[in-house]
């Protein structure tokens, strides 16, 4: 640690890289990167990485390990569409992503192929176009030592768990009030999800989200809070305390993945299992998850920080209510939309799903690698034949619940 902080002050005579790089000047403008200038590259053992930036922005770089990731953040720098990829000439590095991130930053994650450690890193400026130049240099360290150097800086959001509190016995809807519903449109931001033909994922479920909120709204019976509603990152954890601060009765997460094999197409609604129904949910749960792994958010342990046995109490109660929420939207979606993925009904171990409170679905629209549900999901009528839906089942599921609510009372 001390020997590459003073390399640090000693080659670049600039910022050091953490904590968190003090506001500069410009603070407020964005900075666009320039790929001409910009190369990530090897140098026999050790990784280089040239960032050329239109202006100097106040930033922070870190670590994180499992797998090892290098995170660099900046206070704000508009990526602007550009493919980092096209920079990526490296053995030690697997993957570039960029994008937008929470409360005005904008981050870029490099997926390592190996531990590195961070030995310099600094922001040149000075430059006579008045544009800045972040230089990187990491070399190869054994797993141990990485493990032991990795981890965000204190201000760094990485959605580090705010331990939950055991959940509160909540008071179930009786019909005497709006059912409060959370929507949560998968990825945005720095996660784009799935990618198809010019479609992208989170723009799609951003757009059907906000036509199915007026659907829901429109009826009286339903108060619908969003996860989000513009294209930002949010994390998984953050989606389910989003529910949670709503006091929601239902959680709906919304998505349009793609599958690499076979011919998948239509509707499918998901619940909760530890084990997955089958080896394409697996997947799709470990694409999901990936999607925080990759903006530097680990789950991995969440299971472990909450009390297990207090969490399996309250699912008690929630998961047969969830299985029946799936059930009335499948039969809602099928009623207005004709015909559903041949399994339209499956469990996997979505991270956003584990609430162990609110009756929870996730809903797999149509899949962006098939041609059809393509077409489908850019249909304004498609779509508002799906919204009726999924009102549809809400609607019938808010009855049957609220029956139930009141027997158990008595
Ligand atoms: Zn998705």
């Amino acid at each position: 640690m001390t020997i590459y902080r003073s390399i640090t002050v000693a080659l670049m005579g600039l910022l050091p890289f953490a904590p968190i790089a003090q506001a500069q000047e410009t603070l407020g403008a964005l900075a666009r990167p320039d790929l001409e200038a910009s190369s990530i590259t090897d140098m026999g053992g050790s990784l280089r990485i040239t960032l050329a930036l239109s202006q100097p922005v106040p930033w922070r770089i870190f670590t994180l390990d499992a797998p090892p990731r290098l995170v660099v953040d900046f206070s704000k720098v508009d990526w602007g569409g550009q493919d980092m990829s096209l920079i990526l000439r490296s053995d030690h590095v697997s993957d570039v992503i960029t994008g937008p991130f929470l409360n005005d930053w904008s981050r870029m994650v490099l997926t390592l192929n190996r531990p590195m450690l961070l030995e310099t890193a600094g922001l040149l400026t000075g430059q006579d176009n008045g544009g800045a130049t972040l230089k990187v240099q990491m070399a190869r360290t054994d797993a141990e030592t990485f493990a032991d150097q990795a981890g965000a800086p204190d201000g760094a959001i990485v959605g580090a768990a705010p331990v939950p509190n055991l959940p509160e016995p909540r008071a179930r809807q009786t019909g005497d009030r709006p059912l409060i519903v959370v929507l949560d449109p998968g990825h945005g931001g720095i996660d784009p999800g799935a990618e198809a033909e010019g479609l992208i994922e989170a723009d799609l479920m951003l757009r059907f989200a906000l036509d199915l909120r007026d659907v829901l709204n429109a009826t009286g019976r339903f108060q619908v809070v969003m996860t989000r509603d513009a294209d930002v990152f949010v994390p998984l954890e953050t989606r389910v305390s989003v529910a949670r601060q709503a006091g929601a009765d239902v959680f709906l997460s919304l998505h349009a993945d793609a599958l690499a094999e076979g011919r998948a197409s239509g509707s499918t609604v998901y619940t909760l299992s530890v084990e997955a129904s089958d080896e394409a949910s697996r997947l799709l749960a470990e694409r999901h998850d990936r999607a925080d792994l990759l903006a530097g958010i680990d789950l991995a342990d969440q299971d472990d920080v909450i009390a297990g046995v207090l969490m399996d109490m309250a699912r008690l109660n929630t998961t047969p209510r969830a299985e029946r929420l799936a059930q009335t939207l499948v039969a809602g979606l099928a009623e207005r939309t004709g015909d559903l993925h041949k399994r339209p009904r499956l469990r996997a171990g979505f991270s956003v799903l584990k609430a162990p409170d609110i009756p929870s679905a996730l809903i797999e629209l149509g899949f962006i690698s098939s041609e059809r549900d393509r077409r489908r999901l850019q249909s304004e009528t498609w779509r508002q034949k799906a919204a009726m839906g999924i009102r549809d089942g809400l609607v019938r599921w808010a009855e049957d619940d609220a029956a139930e609510a009141k027997l158990l009372r008595q």
